[in-house]
């Protein structure tokens, strides 16, 4: 739901950008689908109003994302000199997560959805009814009145499919499938994004999950999964890190699987941890102990332990999540 004091801070975000000509767009580290849809629709809007745009994270796009318009524009960097006239970070809950230096000096437009935004902007915009920041950058664009373009909505789609984990997370709305509605009017082609970002497997890719999935523990209840990668893995299956991106979603697709853990082997006794998992199952709740954080059914932190350590911890956690969430349901 739209509050009142939602809109008129919209409003005032509008005014805003209207008023000033050089602008940087930037979002969080390692950035997802959210990330770069929400980045460029906001980009061809200004585009579109004649403004000059920066585009700038501190990590490349996801490989499969470089074929969509604008995405090869973006710069990496991890410092900027010159933040402009205003600085839009979205779907980013800590200034500090972007991974870039210097947006502090800026006039930082702040435009998220996540839960717990610690609301480091000038102006600061927060929905998390949202089911993706791209919802928001789709009002902000009907706000400023430009029109919505094929390539505006193709980056709106791409934000909603990869953020509601192709329509299987728990924060769609019927507003979600307005926005989807007015982006297929708009021309965009729905297969074909989806095929582009879910399809477009390599080999190694393909062995590597094949490779991790065998290897994949419940614990003694059969809801949680537990699933892990290290850099020996990956090489004996001619993938990289990169290639695991979206594994962590896999364990889900069984039935009696209502979370599950990923971990990612950074250094020594390093892990990053991704969550997932179904229904009112709260994994934001875990990765906020961690001082990660995220979405109820999409949560990410990194932990320090051994892999056996870790695994027992997450497993306890996560079953006492799922829990809790029967105790609400009855
Ligand atoms: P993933 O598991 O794909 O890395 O992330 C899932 C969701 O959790 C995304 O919305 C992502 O932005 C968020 N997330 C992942 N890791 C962190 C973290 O370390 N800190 C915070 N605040 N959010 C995270
Ligand atoms: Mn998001």
């Amino acid at each position: 739901m739209t509050t009142a004091t939602e809109v008129s801070v919209r409003a005032r975000i509008a005014d805003e950008i209207r008023r000033r000509q050089r602008f940087v767009l930037s979002s969080h580290v390692r950035p997802d689908g959210d990330a770069i849809g929400s980045q460029l629709a906001m980009a061809f809007a200004l585009w579109q109003l004649g403004k000059e745009v920066r585009l700038l994270n501190h990590d490349a796009p996801p490989t499969p994302m470089m074929v969509f318009p604008g995405v090869p524009k973006i710069e990496v960097a991890s410092r900027i000199e010159d933040p402009g006239d205003a600085v839009i970070v979205m779907e980013c809950g800590e200034l500090s997560r972007t991974g870039v230096e210097g947006f502090e000096r800026g006039f930082v437009i702040n435009i998220d959805h996540h839960l717990g935004n610690t609301g480091y902007g000038t102006l600061n915009w927060f929905d998390t009814s949202a089911a993706a920041c791209g919802e928001m950058v789709f009002d902000l664009v009907r706000e400023l009145g430009v029109e919505l373009t094929r390539e505006i909505a193709t980056h709106v789609y791409i934000a909603i499919l990869t953020d509601t984990g192709a329509f299987h997370y728990s924060n769609i709305s019927a507003r979600t499938f307005d926005i989807c509605r007015q982006c297929v009017e708009a021309g965009i082609d729905p297969p074909g994004i989806a095929g582009a970002i879910y399809d477009s497997n390599s080999l190694g890719r393909l062995k590597l999950f094949g490779a991790v999935m065998s290897k994949m523990e419940l614990d003694s209840s059969g809801h949680v999964a537990t699933v892990y990668v290290d850099q020996q893995l990956a090489r004996d299956c001619g993938g990289t890190y990169e290639d695991t991106e979206g594994i962590v979603n896999l364990p889900l697709t069984v039935k009696d699987i209502d979370a599950v853990a990923f971990f990612k082997e950074a250094g020594p006794d390093d892990w990053r941890v991704s969550m997932r998992s179904k229904g009112e199952v709260d994994v934001n709740a875990i990765a906020k102990q961690f001082g990660g954080g995220g979405h109820k059914n999409a949560s990410g932190c990194n932990a320090s332990g051994t892999f056996e350590e870790l695994k027992l911890k997450f497993q306890r956690l996560l079953l006492q999540q799922i829990e809790a969430s029967r105790k609400t349901q009855t």
